[in-house]
């Protein structure tokens, strides 16, 4: 399976926006986006106008790296969307918010996406009752996730849980949180959409994978 290997920050610092990509890090000081740390490369620090297209392509990018995932599984979603009778773009945004490893994260089980996938695929969450390691899996309502009974695992899901301010979105509840488990009750809308993507337009995005 493809892997993006590269330094996560700068993802954050070609999109100039806090993608959220490191757990705790990303709320300390040395967050180099909040250190105004310029985009990479030799010329990221000359200013240059961005075209139409290249709007609409750092748009695209800000929405992948911000769910950690790469090209060719974005195009899989994308033609799941298509294929709904709502609209394409909400519903992109509703199948990413579907993901395991983003109900593990929102439900504030793992500091970041990251963390989220690696206690996936390291075998620690069970889905209704039964080991998965699939962090692309997609949710249904009525679902139920797990964090396994091993002393790690559980102690950084708990930990992770009372270090989180995030809010728990209205699709998903906790139902245990000694042995943290979770619920997703209803499918997410737009309005479920983290927050700290929320402003993205999905517009313009459906305008760059269409054209
Ligand atoms: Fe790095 Fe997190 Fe800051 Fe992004 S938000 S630049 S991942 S520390």
């Amino acid at each position: 399976m493809a892997r993006y290997l590269d330094s996560k920050c700068k993802r954050c610092r070609r999109e100039q926006v806090k993608l959220y990509l490191k757990g705790a890090r990303c709320f300390s000081p040395k967050c180099p986006i909040d250190r105004e740390a310029p985009p990479p490369g030799m010329h990221g620090t000359r200013r240059s106008k961005s075209s139409e297209y290249g709007i609409r392509l750092r748009e695209k990018q800000r929405l992948k790296w911000f769910y950690g995932i790469l090209e060719r599984q974005f195009r899989r979603y994308f033609e799941l969307a298509t294929r709904a009778r709502t609209n394409t773009g909400e519903q992109l945004l509703s199948i990413l918010e579907r993901r395991l490893d983003n109900v593990i994260h929102r439900l504030g089980f793992a500091s970041s996406r990251a963390a989220a996938r690696q206690l996936v695929s390291h075998g620690h969450v069970d889905v209704n009752g039964v080991k998965c390691d699939v962090p692309s899996r997609l949710l249904r309502p009525g679902d139920t996730v797990k964090i396994k009974v091993r002393t790690r695992s559980l102690q950084m899901a708990r930990l992770s849980l009372q270090a989180t301010t995030q809010h728990i979105p209205d699709f998903l509840e906790i139902t245990n949180n000694e042995d943290p488990e979770g619920r997703m009750t209803r499918l997410p809308s737009r309005q479920d959409v983290d927050p700290r993507i929320a402003e993205i337009r999905e517009q313009l995005i459906i305008e760059i994978v269409t054209r």
